[in-house]
């Protein structure tokens, strides 16, 4: 677990110091004693989060089955590295966090519909979503993993992929790539990764498609059934997600992702919730 994250945090630490460089200072200071320079304060310029302290509370949106970033407690509540960074971002305004459960494939029509205030879900930031929302600056490199049965010897690379029944889930960066960069794959779309693993123990797959640490917390929980095969098919950044317009609750997620990555927080969170997941 340490040596995969210390690769992960690479990559993320390299985005945050992107991020870091780009952030401004809009603060001015009058000189002491000269009260002539204070001037009003102009319209808000952080009306989404006035609008967000004034209801005192922020929504999260998020899809839970992807663990360790949000799964279900042993409370029956979301949990994971995801839900906890939105806490953090919920201190920092000093609001409450109401988390939001769904399938993974209506998180964005729900955000654009304004049925919560950002998509933490694992979600990968892509052009194609970018054209619809915006994106924080990313917490985690993530990457694609093939996990097959345990003992199966056929799949070892991507271009193995070819003409196999792959179970993936719906509205992912999996299903697109086993639609798209996949020639003559079956594709089997499932609500979450959890049940494209079942699928691949219970034989009706050949493979799944999954993101990095749940596939490797799936596989882990298979009771010996699934192995993930090593080495990404695709590299991608875990971001989380902010309508458009909404400069300054993007702004505000930064800083709070920025800090999270920069002290280890991100580290612990993904070690501890990989645990509780896992087990
Ligand atoms: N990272 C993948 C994507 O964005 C899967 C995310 C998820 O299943 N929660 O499509």
């Amino acid at each position: 677990m340490k040596k995969i994250f210390a690769a992960l945090l690479a990559g993320a630490l390299a985005i945050s110091l992107v991020a870091c460089g780009t952030s401004s200072s809009t603060a001015s200071v009058a000189s002491a004693g000269d009260s002539s320079k204070v001037t009003s304060a102009p319209a808000s310029e952080t009306p989404t989060l006035d609008a967000i302290k004034q209801k005192g509370k922020i929504v999260m949106l998020t899809s839970t089955g992807f663990p360790p970033y949000e799964y279900l407690g042993d409370d029956g509540k979301p949990a994971g590295v995801d839900i906890d960074l939105a806490q953090l971002v919920a201190d920092d305004l000093g609001v409450e966090l109401e988390v939001i459960d769904m399938n993974f494939d209506l998180l964005i029509d729900a955000l654009k519909s304004g049925k919560g205030d950002f998509i933490a879900a694992g979600m990968t930031a892509n052009e194609e979503r970018a054209t619809h929302i915006d994106f924080s600056q990313s917490y985690t490199a993530n990457g694609l993993l093939m996990v097959v049965a345990a003992g199966n010897d056929t799949i070892k690379t991507a271009a193995d992929l070819a003409g196999k029944t792959i179970a993936v889930q719906s509205g992912t960066t999996a299903d697109l790539y086993a639609n798209d960069e996949v020639e003559g794959a079956k594709v089997l779309t499932f609500n979450t990764p959890i049940e494209a693993g079942t699928a691949v123990a219970g034989g009706k797959a050949d493979v799944a498609i999954i993101d990095n640490l749940p596939a490797k917390s799936i596989a882990e929980s298979s009771n010996g059934k699934l192995q993930v095969i090593e080495g990404f098919i695709t590299e991608e950044p875990m971001a989380m997600g902010i309508a458009k317009n909404q400069e300054d609750l993007v702004e505000e997620i930064d800083k709070v992702l920025a800090a999270a990555v920069k002290d280890g927080t991100v580290e612990a969170l993904t070690d501890k919730h990989y645990e509780i997941a896992g087990a």
